[in-house]
């Protein structure tokens, strides 16, 4: 028997993008292995969310090769197959279907899109009803399943969005800034989530919450000016000096918050 070769889920090249002549993204080269739980920082404009954007295709690159699965270039393909090849993506702002159940929220990710009306119409399969139930037990919201969505807080939406992009079985999750404006209890829960879906998902997290961050990270690359400035484990890159230069624009100081 053969082993199979070992691959990279991402594995982006060379990759640069300009706004207006400005580079946000600047000769990448950025590295996952398959179930990885990756957390990416960097300050306020080192390009993580267009880093984000050109994975899903919503932005094309200048240059550069955006390399999926081992075989797949991400940079060939549109928004739309790029989503259909399992990669979800989880913006900032939670957007769920506020008028309807958690329940139903988690059956319409199932359902793949085809309209709040033809779900409510069709009959729930006993295979759906415990694909639902698995997914609440997983995001933490079983004892919610009949609340309107609209009654949640804002870390359970969170939550109840996560849930919805498990329902489409992603192979890579791209999760931005999960943590703004959730309470401390409120992290601590979404961090235990992210490693529990860690192994069975390959995870890019970005985060500026470095209480979160510790919680979570294996490996931590940080982003700067579109570039990778260091990566390693999280006491390696808080101590590391361009790290603490970058973020304090002073070397005595220890980022304590930093993002
Ligand atoms: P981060 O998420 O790390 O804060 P972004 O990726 O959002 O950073 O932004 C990186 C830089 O690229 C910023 O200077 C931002 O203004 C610029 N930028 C991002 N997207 C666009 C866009 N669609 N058009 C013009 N400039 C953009
Ligand atoms: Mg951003």
């Amino acid at each position: 028997m053969s082993t199979p070769k070992k691959h990279f889920i991402l594995a982006m090249e060379g990759v640069s993008k300009a706004f207006d002549g400005f580079r946000a993204i600047n000769d990448l080269n950025f590295y996952m292995d398959e179930g990885e739980l990756r957390v990416i920082i960097g300050p306020n404009g080192a390009g993580k969310s267009t880093m984000l954007d050109l994975i899903t295709g919503r932005t094309q690159p200048d240059r550069g090769r955006i390399e999926y699965g081992g075989d797949t270039d991400l940079t060939r393909l549109n928004e739309y197959e790029i989503a259909r090849l399992g990669i979800g993506r989880k913006f900032q702002t939670p957007s769920v279907y506020v008028d309807h159940t958690v329940e139903e929220n988690i059956w319409l990710s199932l359902r793949g899109g085809r309209g709040v009306w033809s779900c409510l119409f069709a009959r729930l399969r006993p295979a759906d009803r415990d694909r639902i139930h698995a997914l609440l037990d997983t995001i933490g919201l079983a004892d919610r399943a009949r609340r309107k969505a609209g009654t949640l807080s804002h870390g359970q939406k969170q939550w109840l969005e996560i849930g919805m992009l498990l329902a489409q079985e992603p192979r890579l999750l791209l999760v931005d800034e999960p943590a703004a404006g959730m309470t401390d209890n409120e992290t601590e829960r979404t961090g235990e989530l992210l490693l529990s879906l860690a192994g069975k998902h390959s995870i890019v997290v970005i985060e500026h919450d470095m209480v979160f961050v510790r919680q979570i990270a294996r490996t931590v690359t940080v982003l700067h000016q579109g570039s990778i400035l260091c990566e390693g484990t999280v006491d390696q890159v808080q101590a590391d000096e361009r790290v603490k230069e970058v973020y304090l624009g002073r070397k005595k100081k220890a980022p304590a918050t930093v993002a």
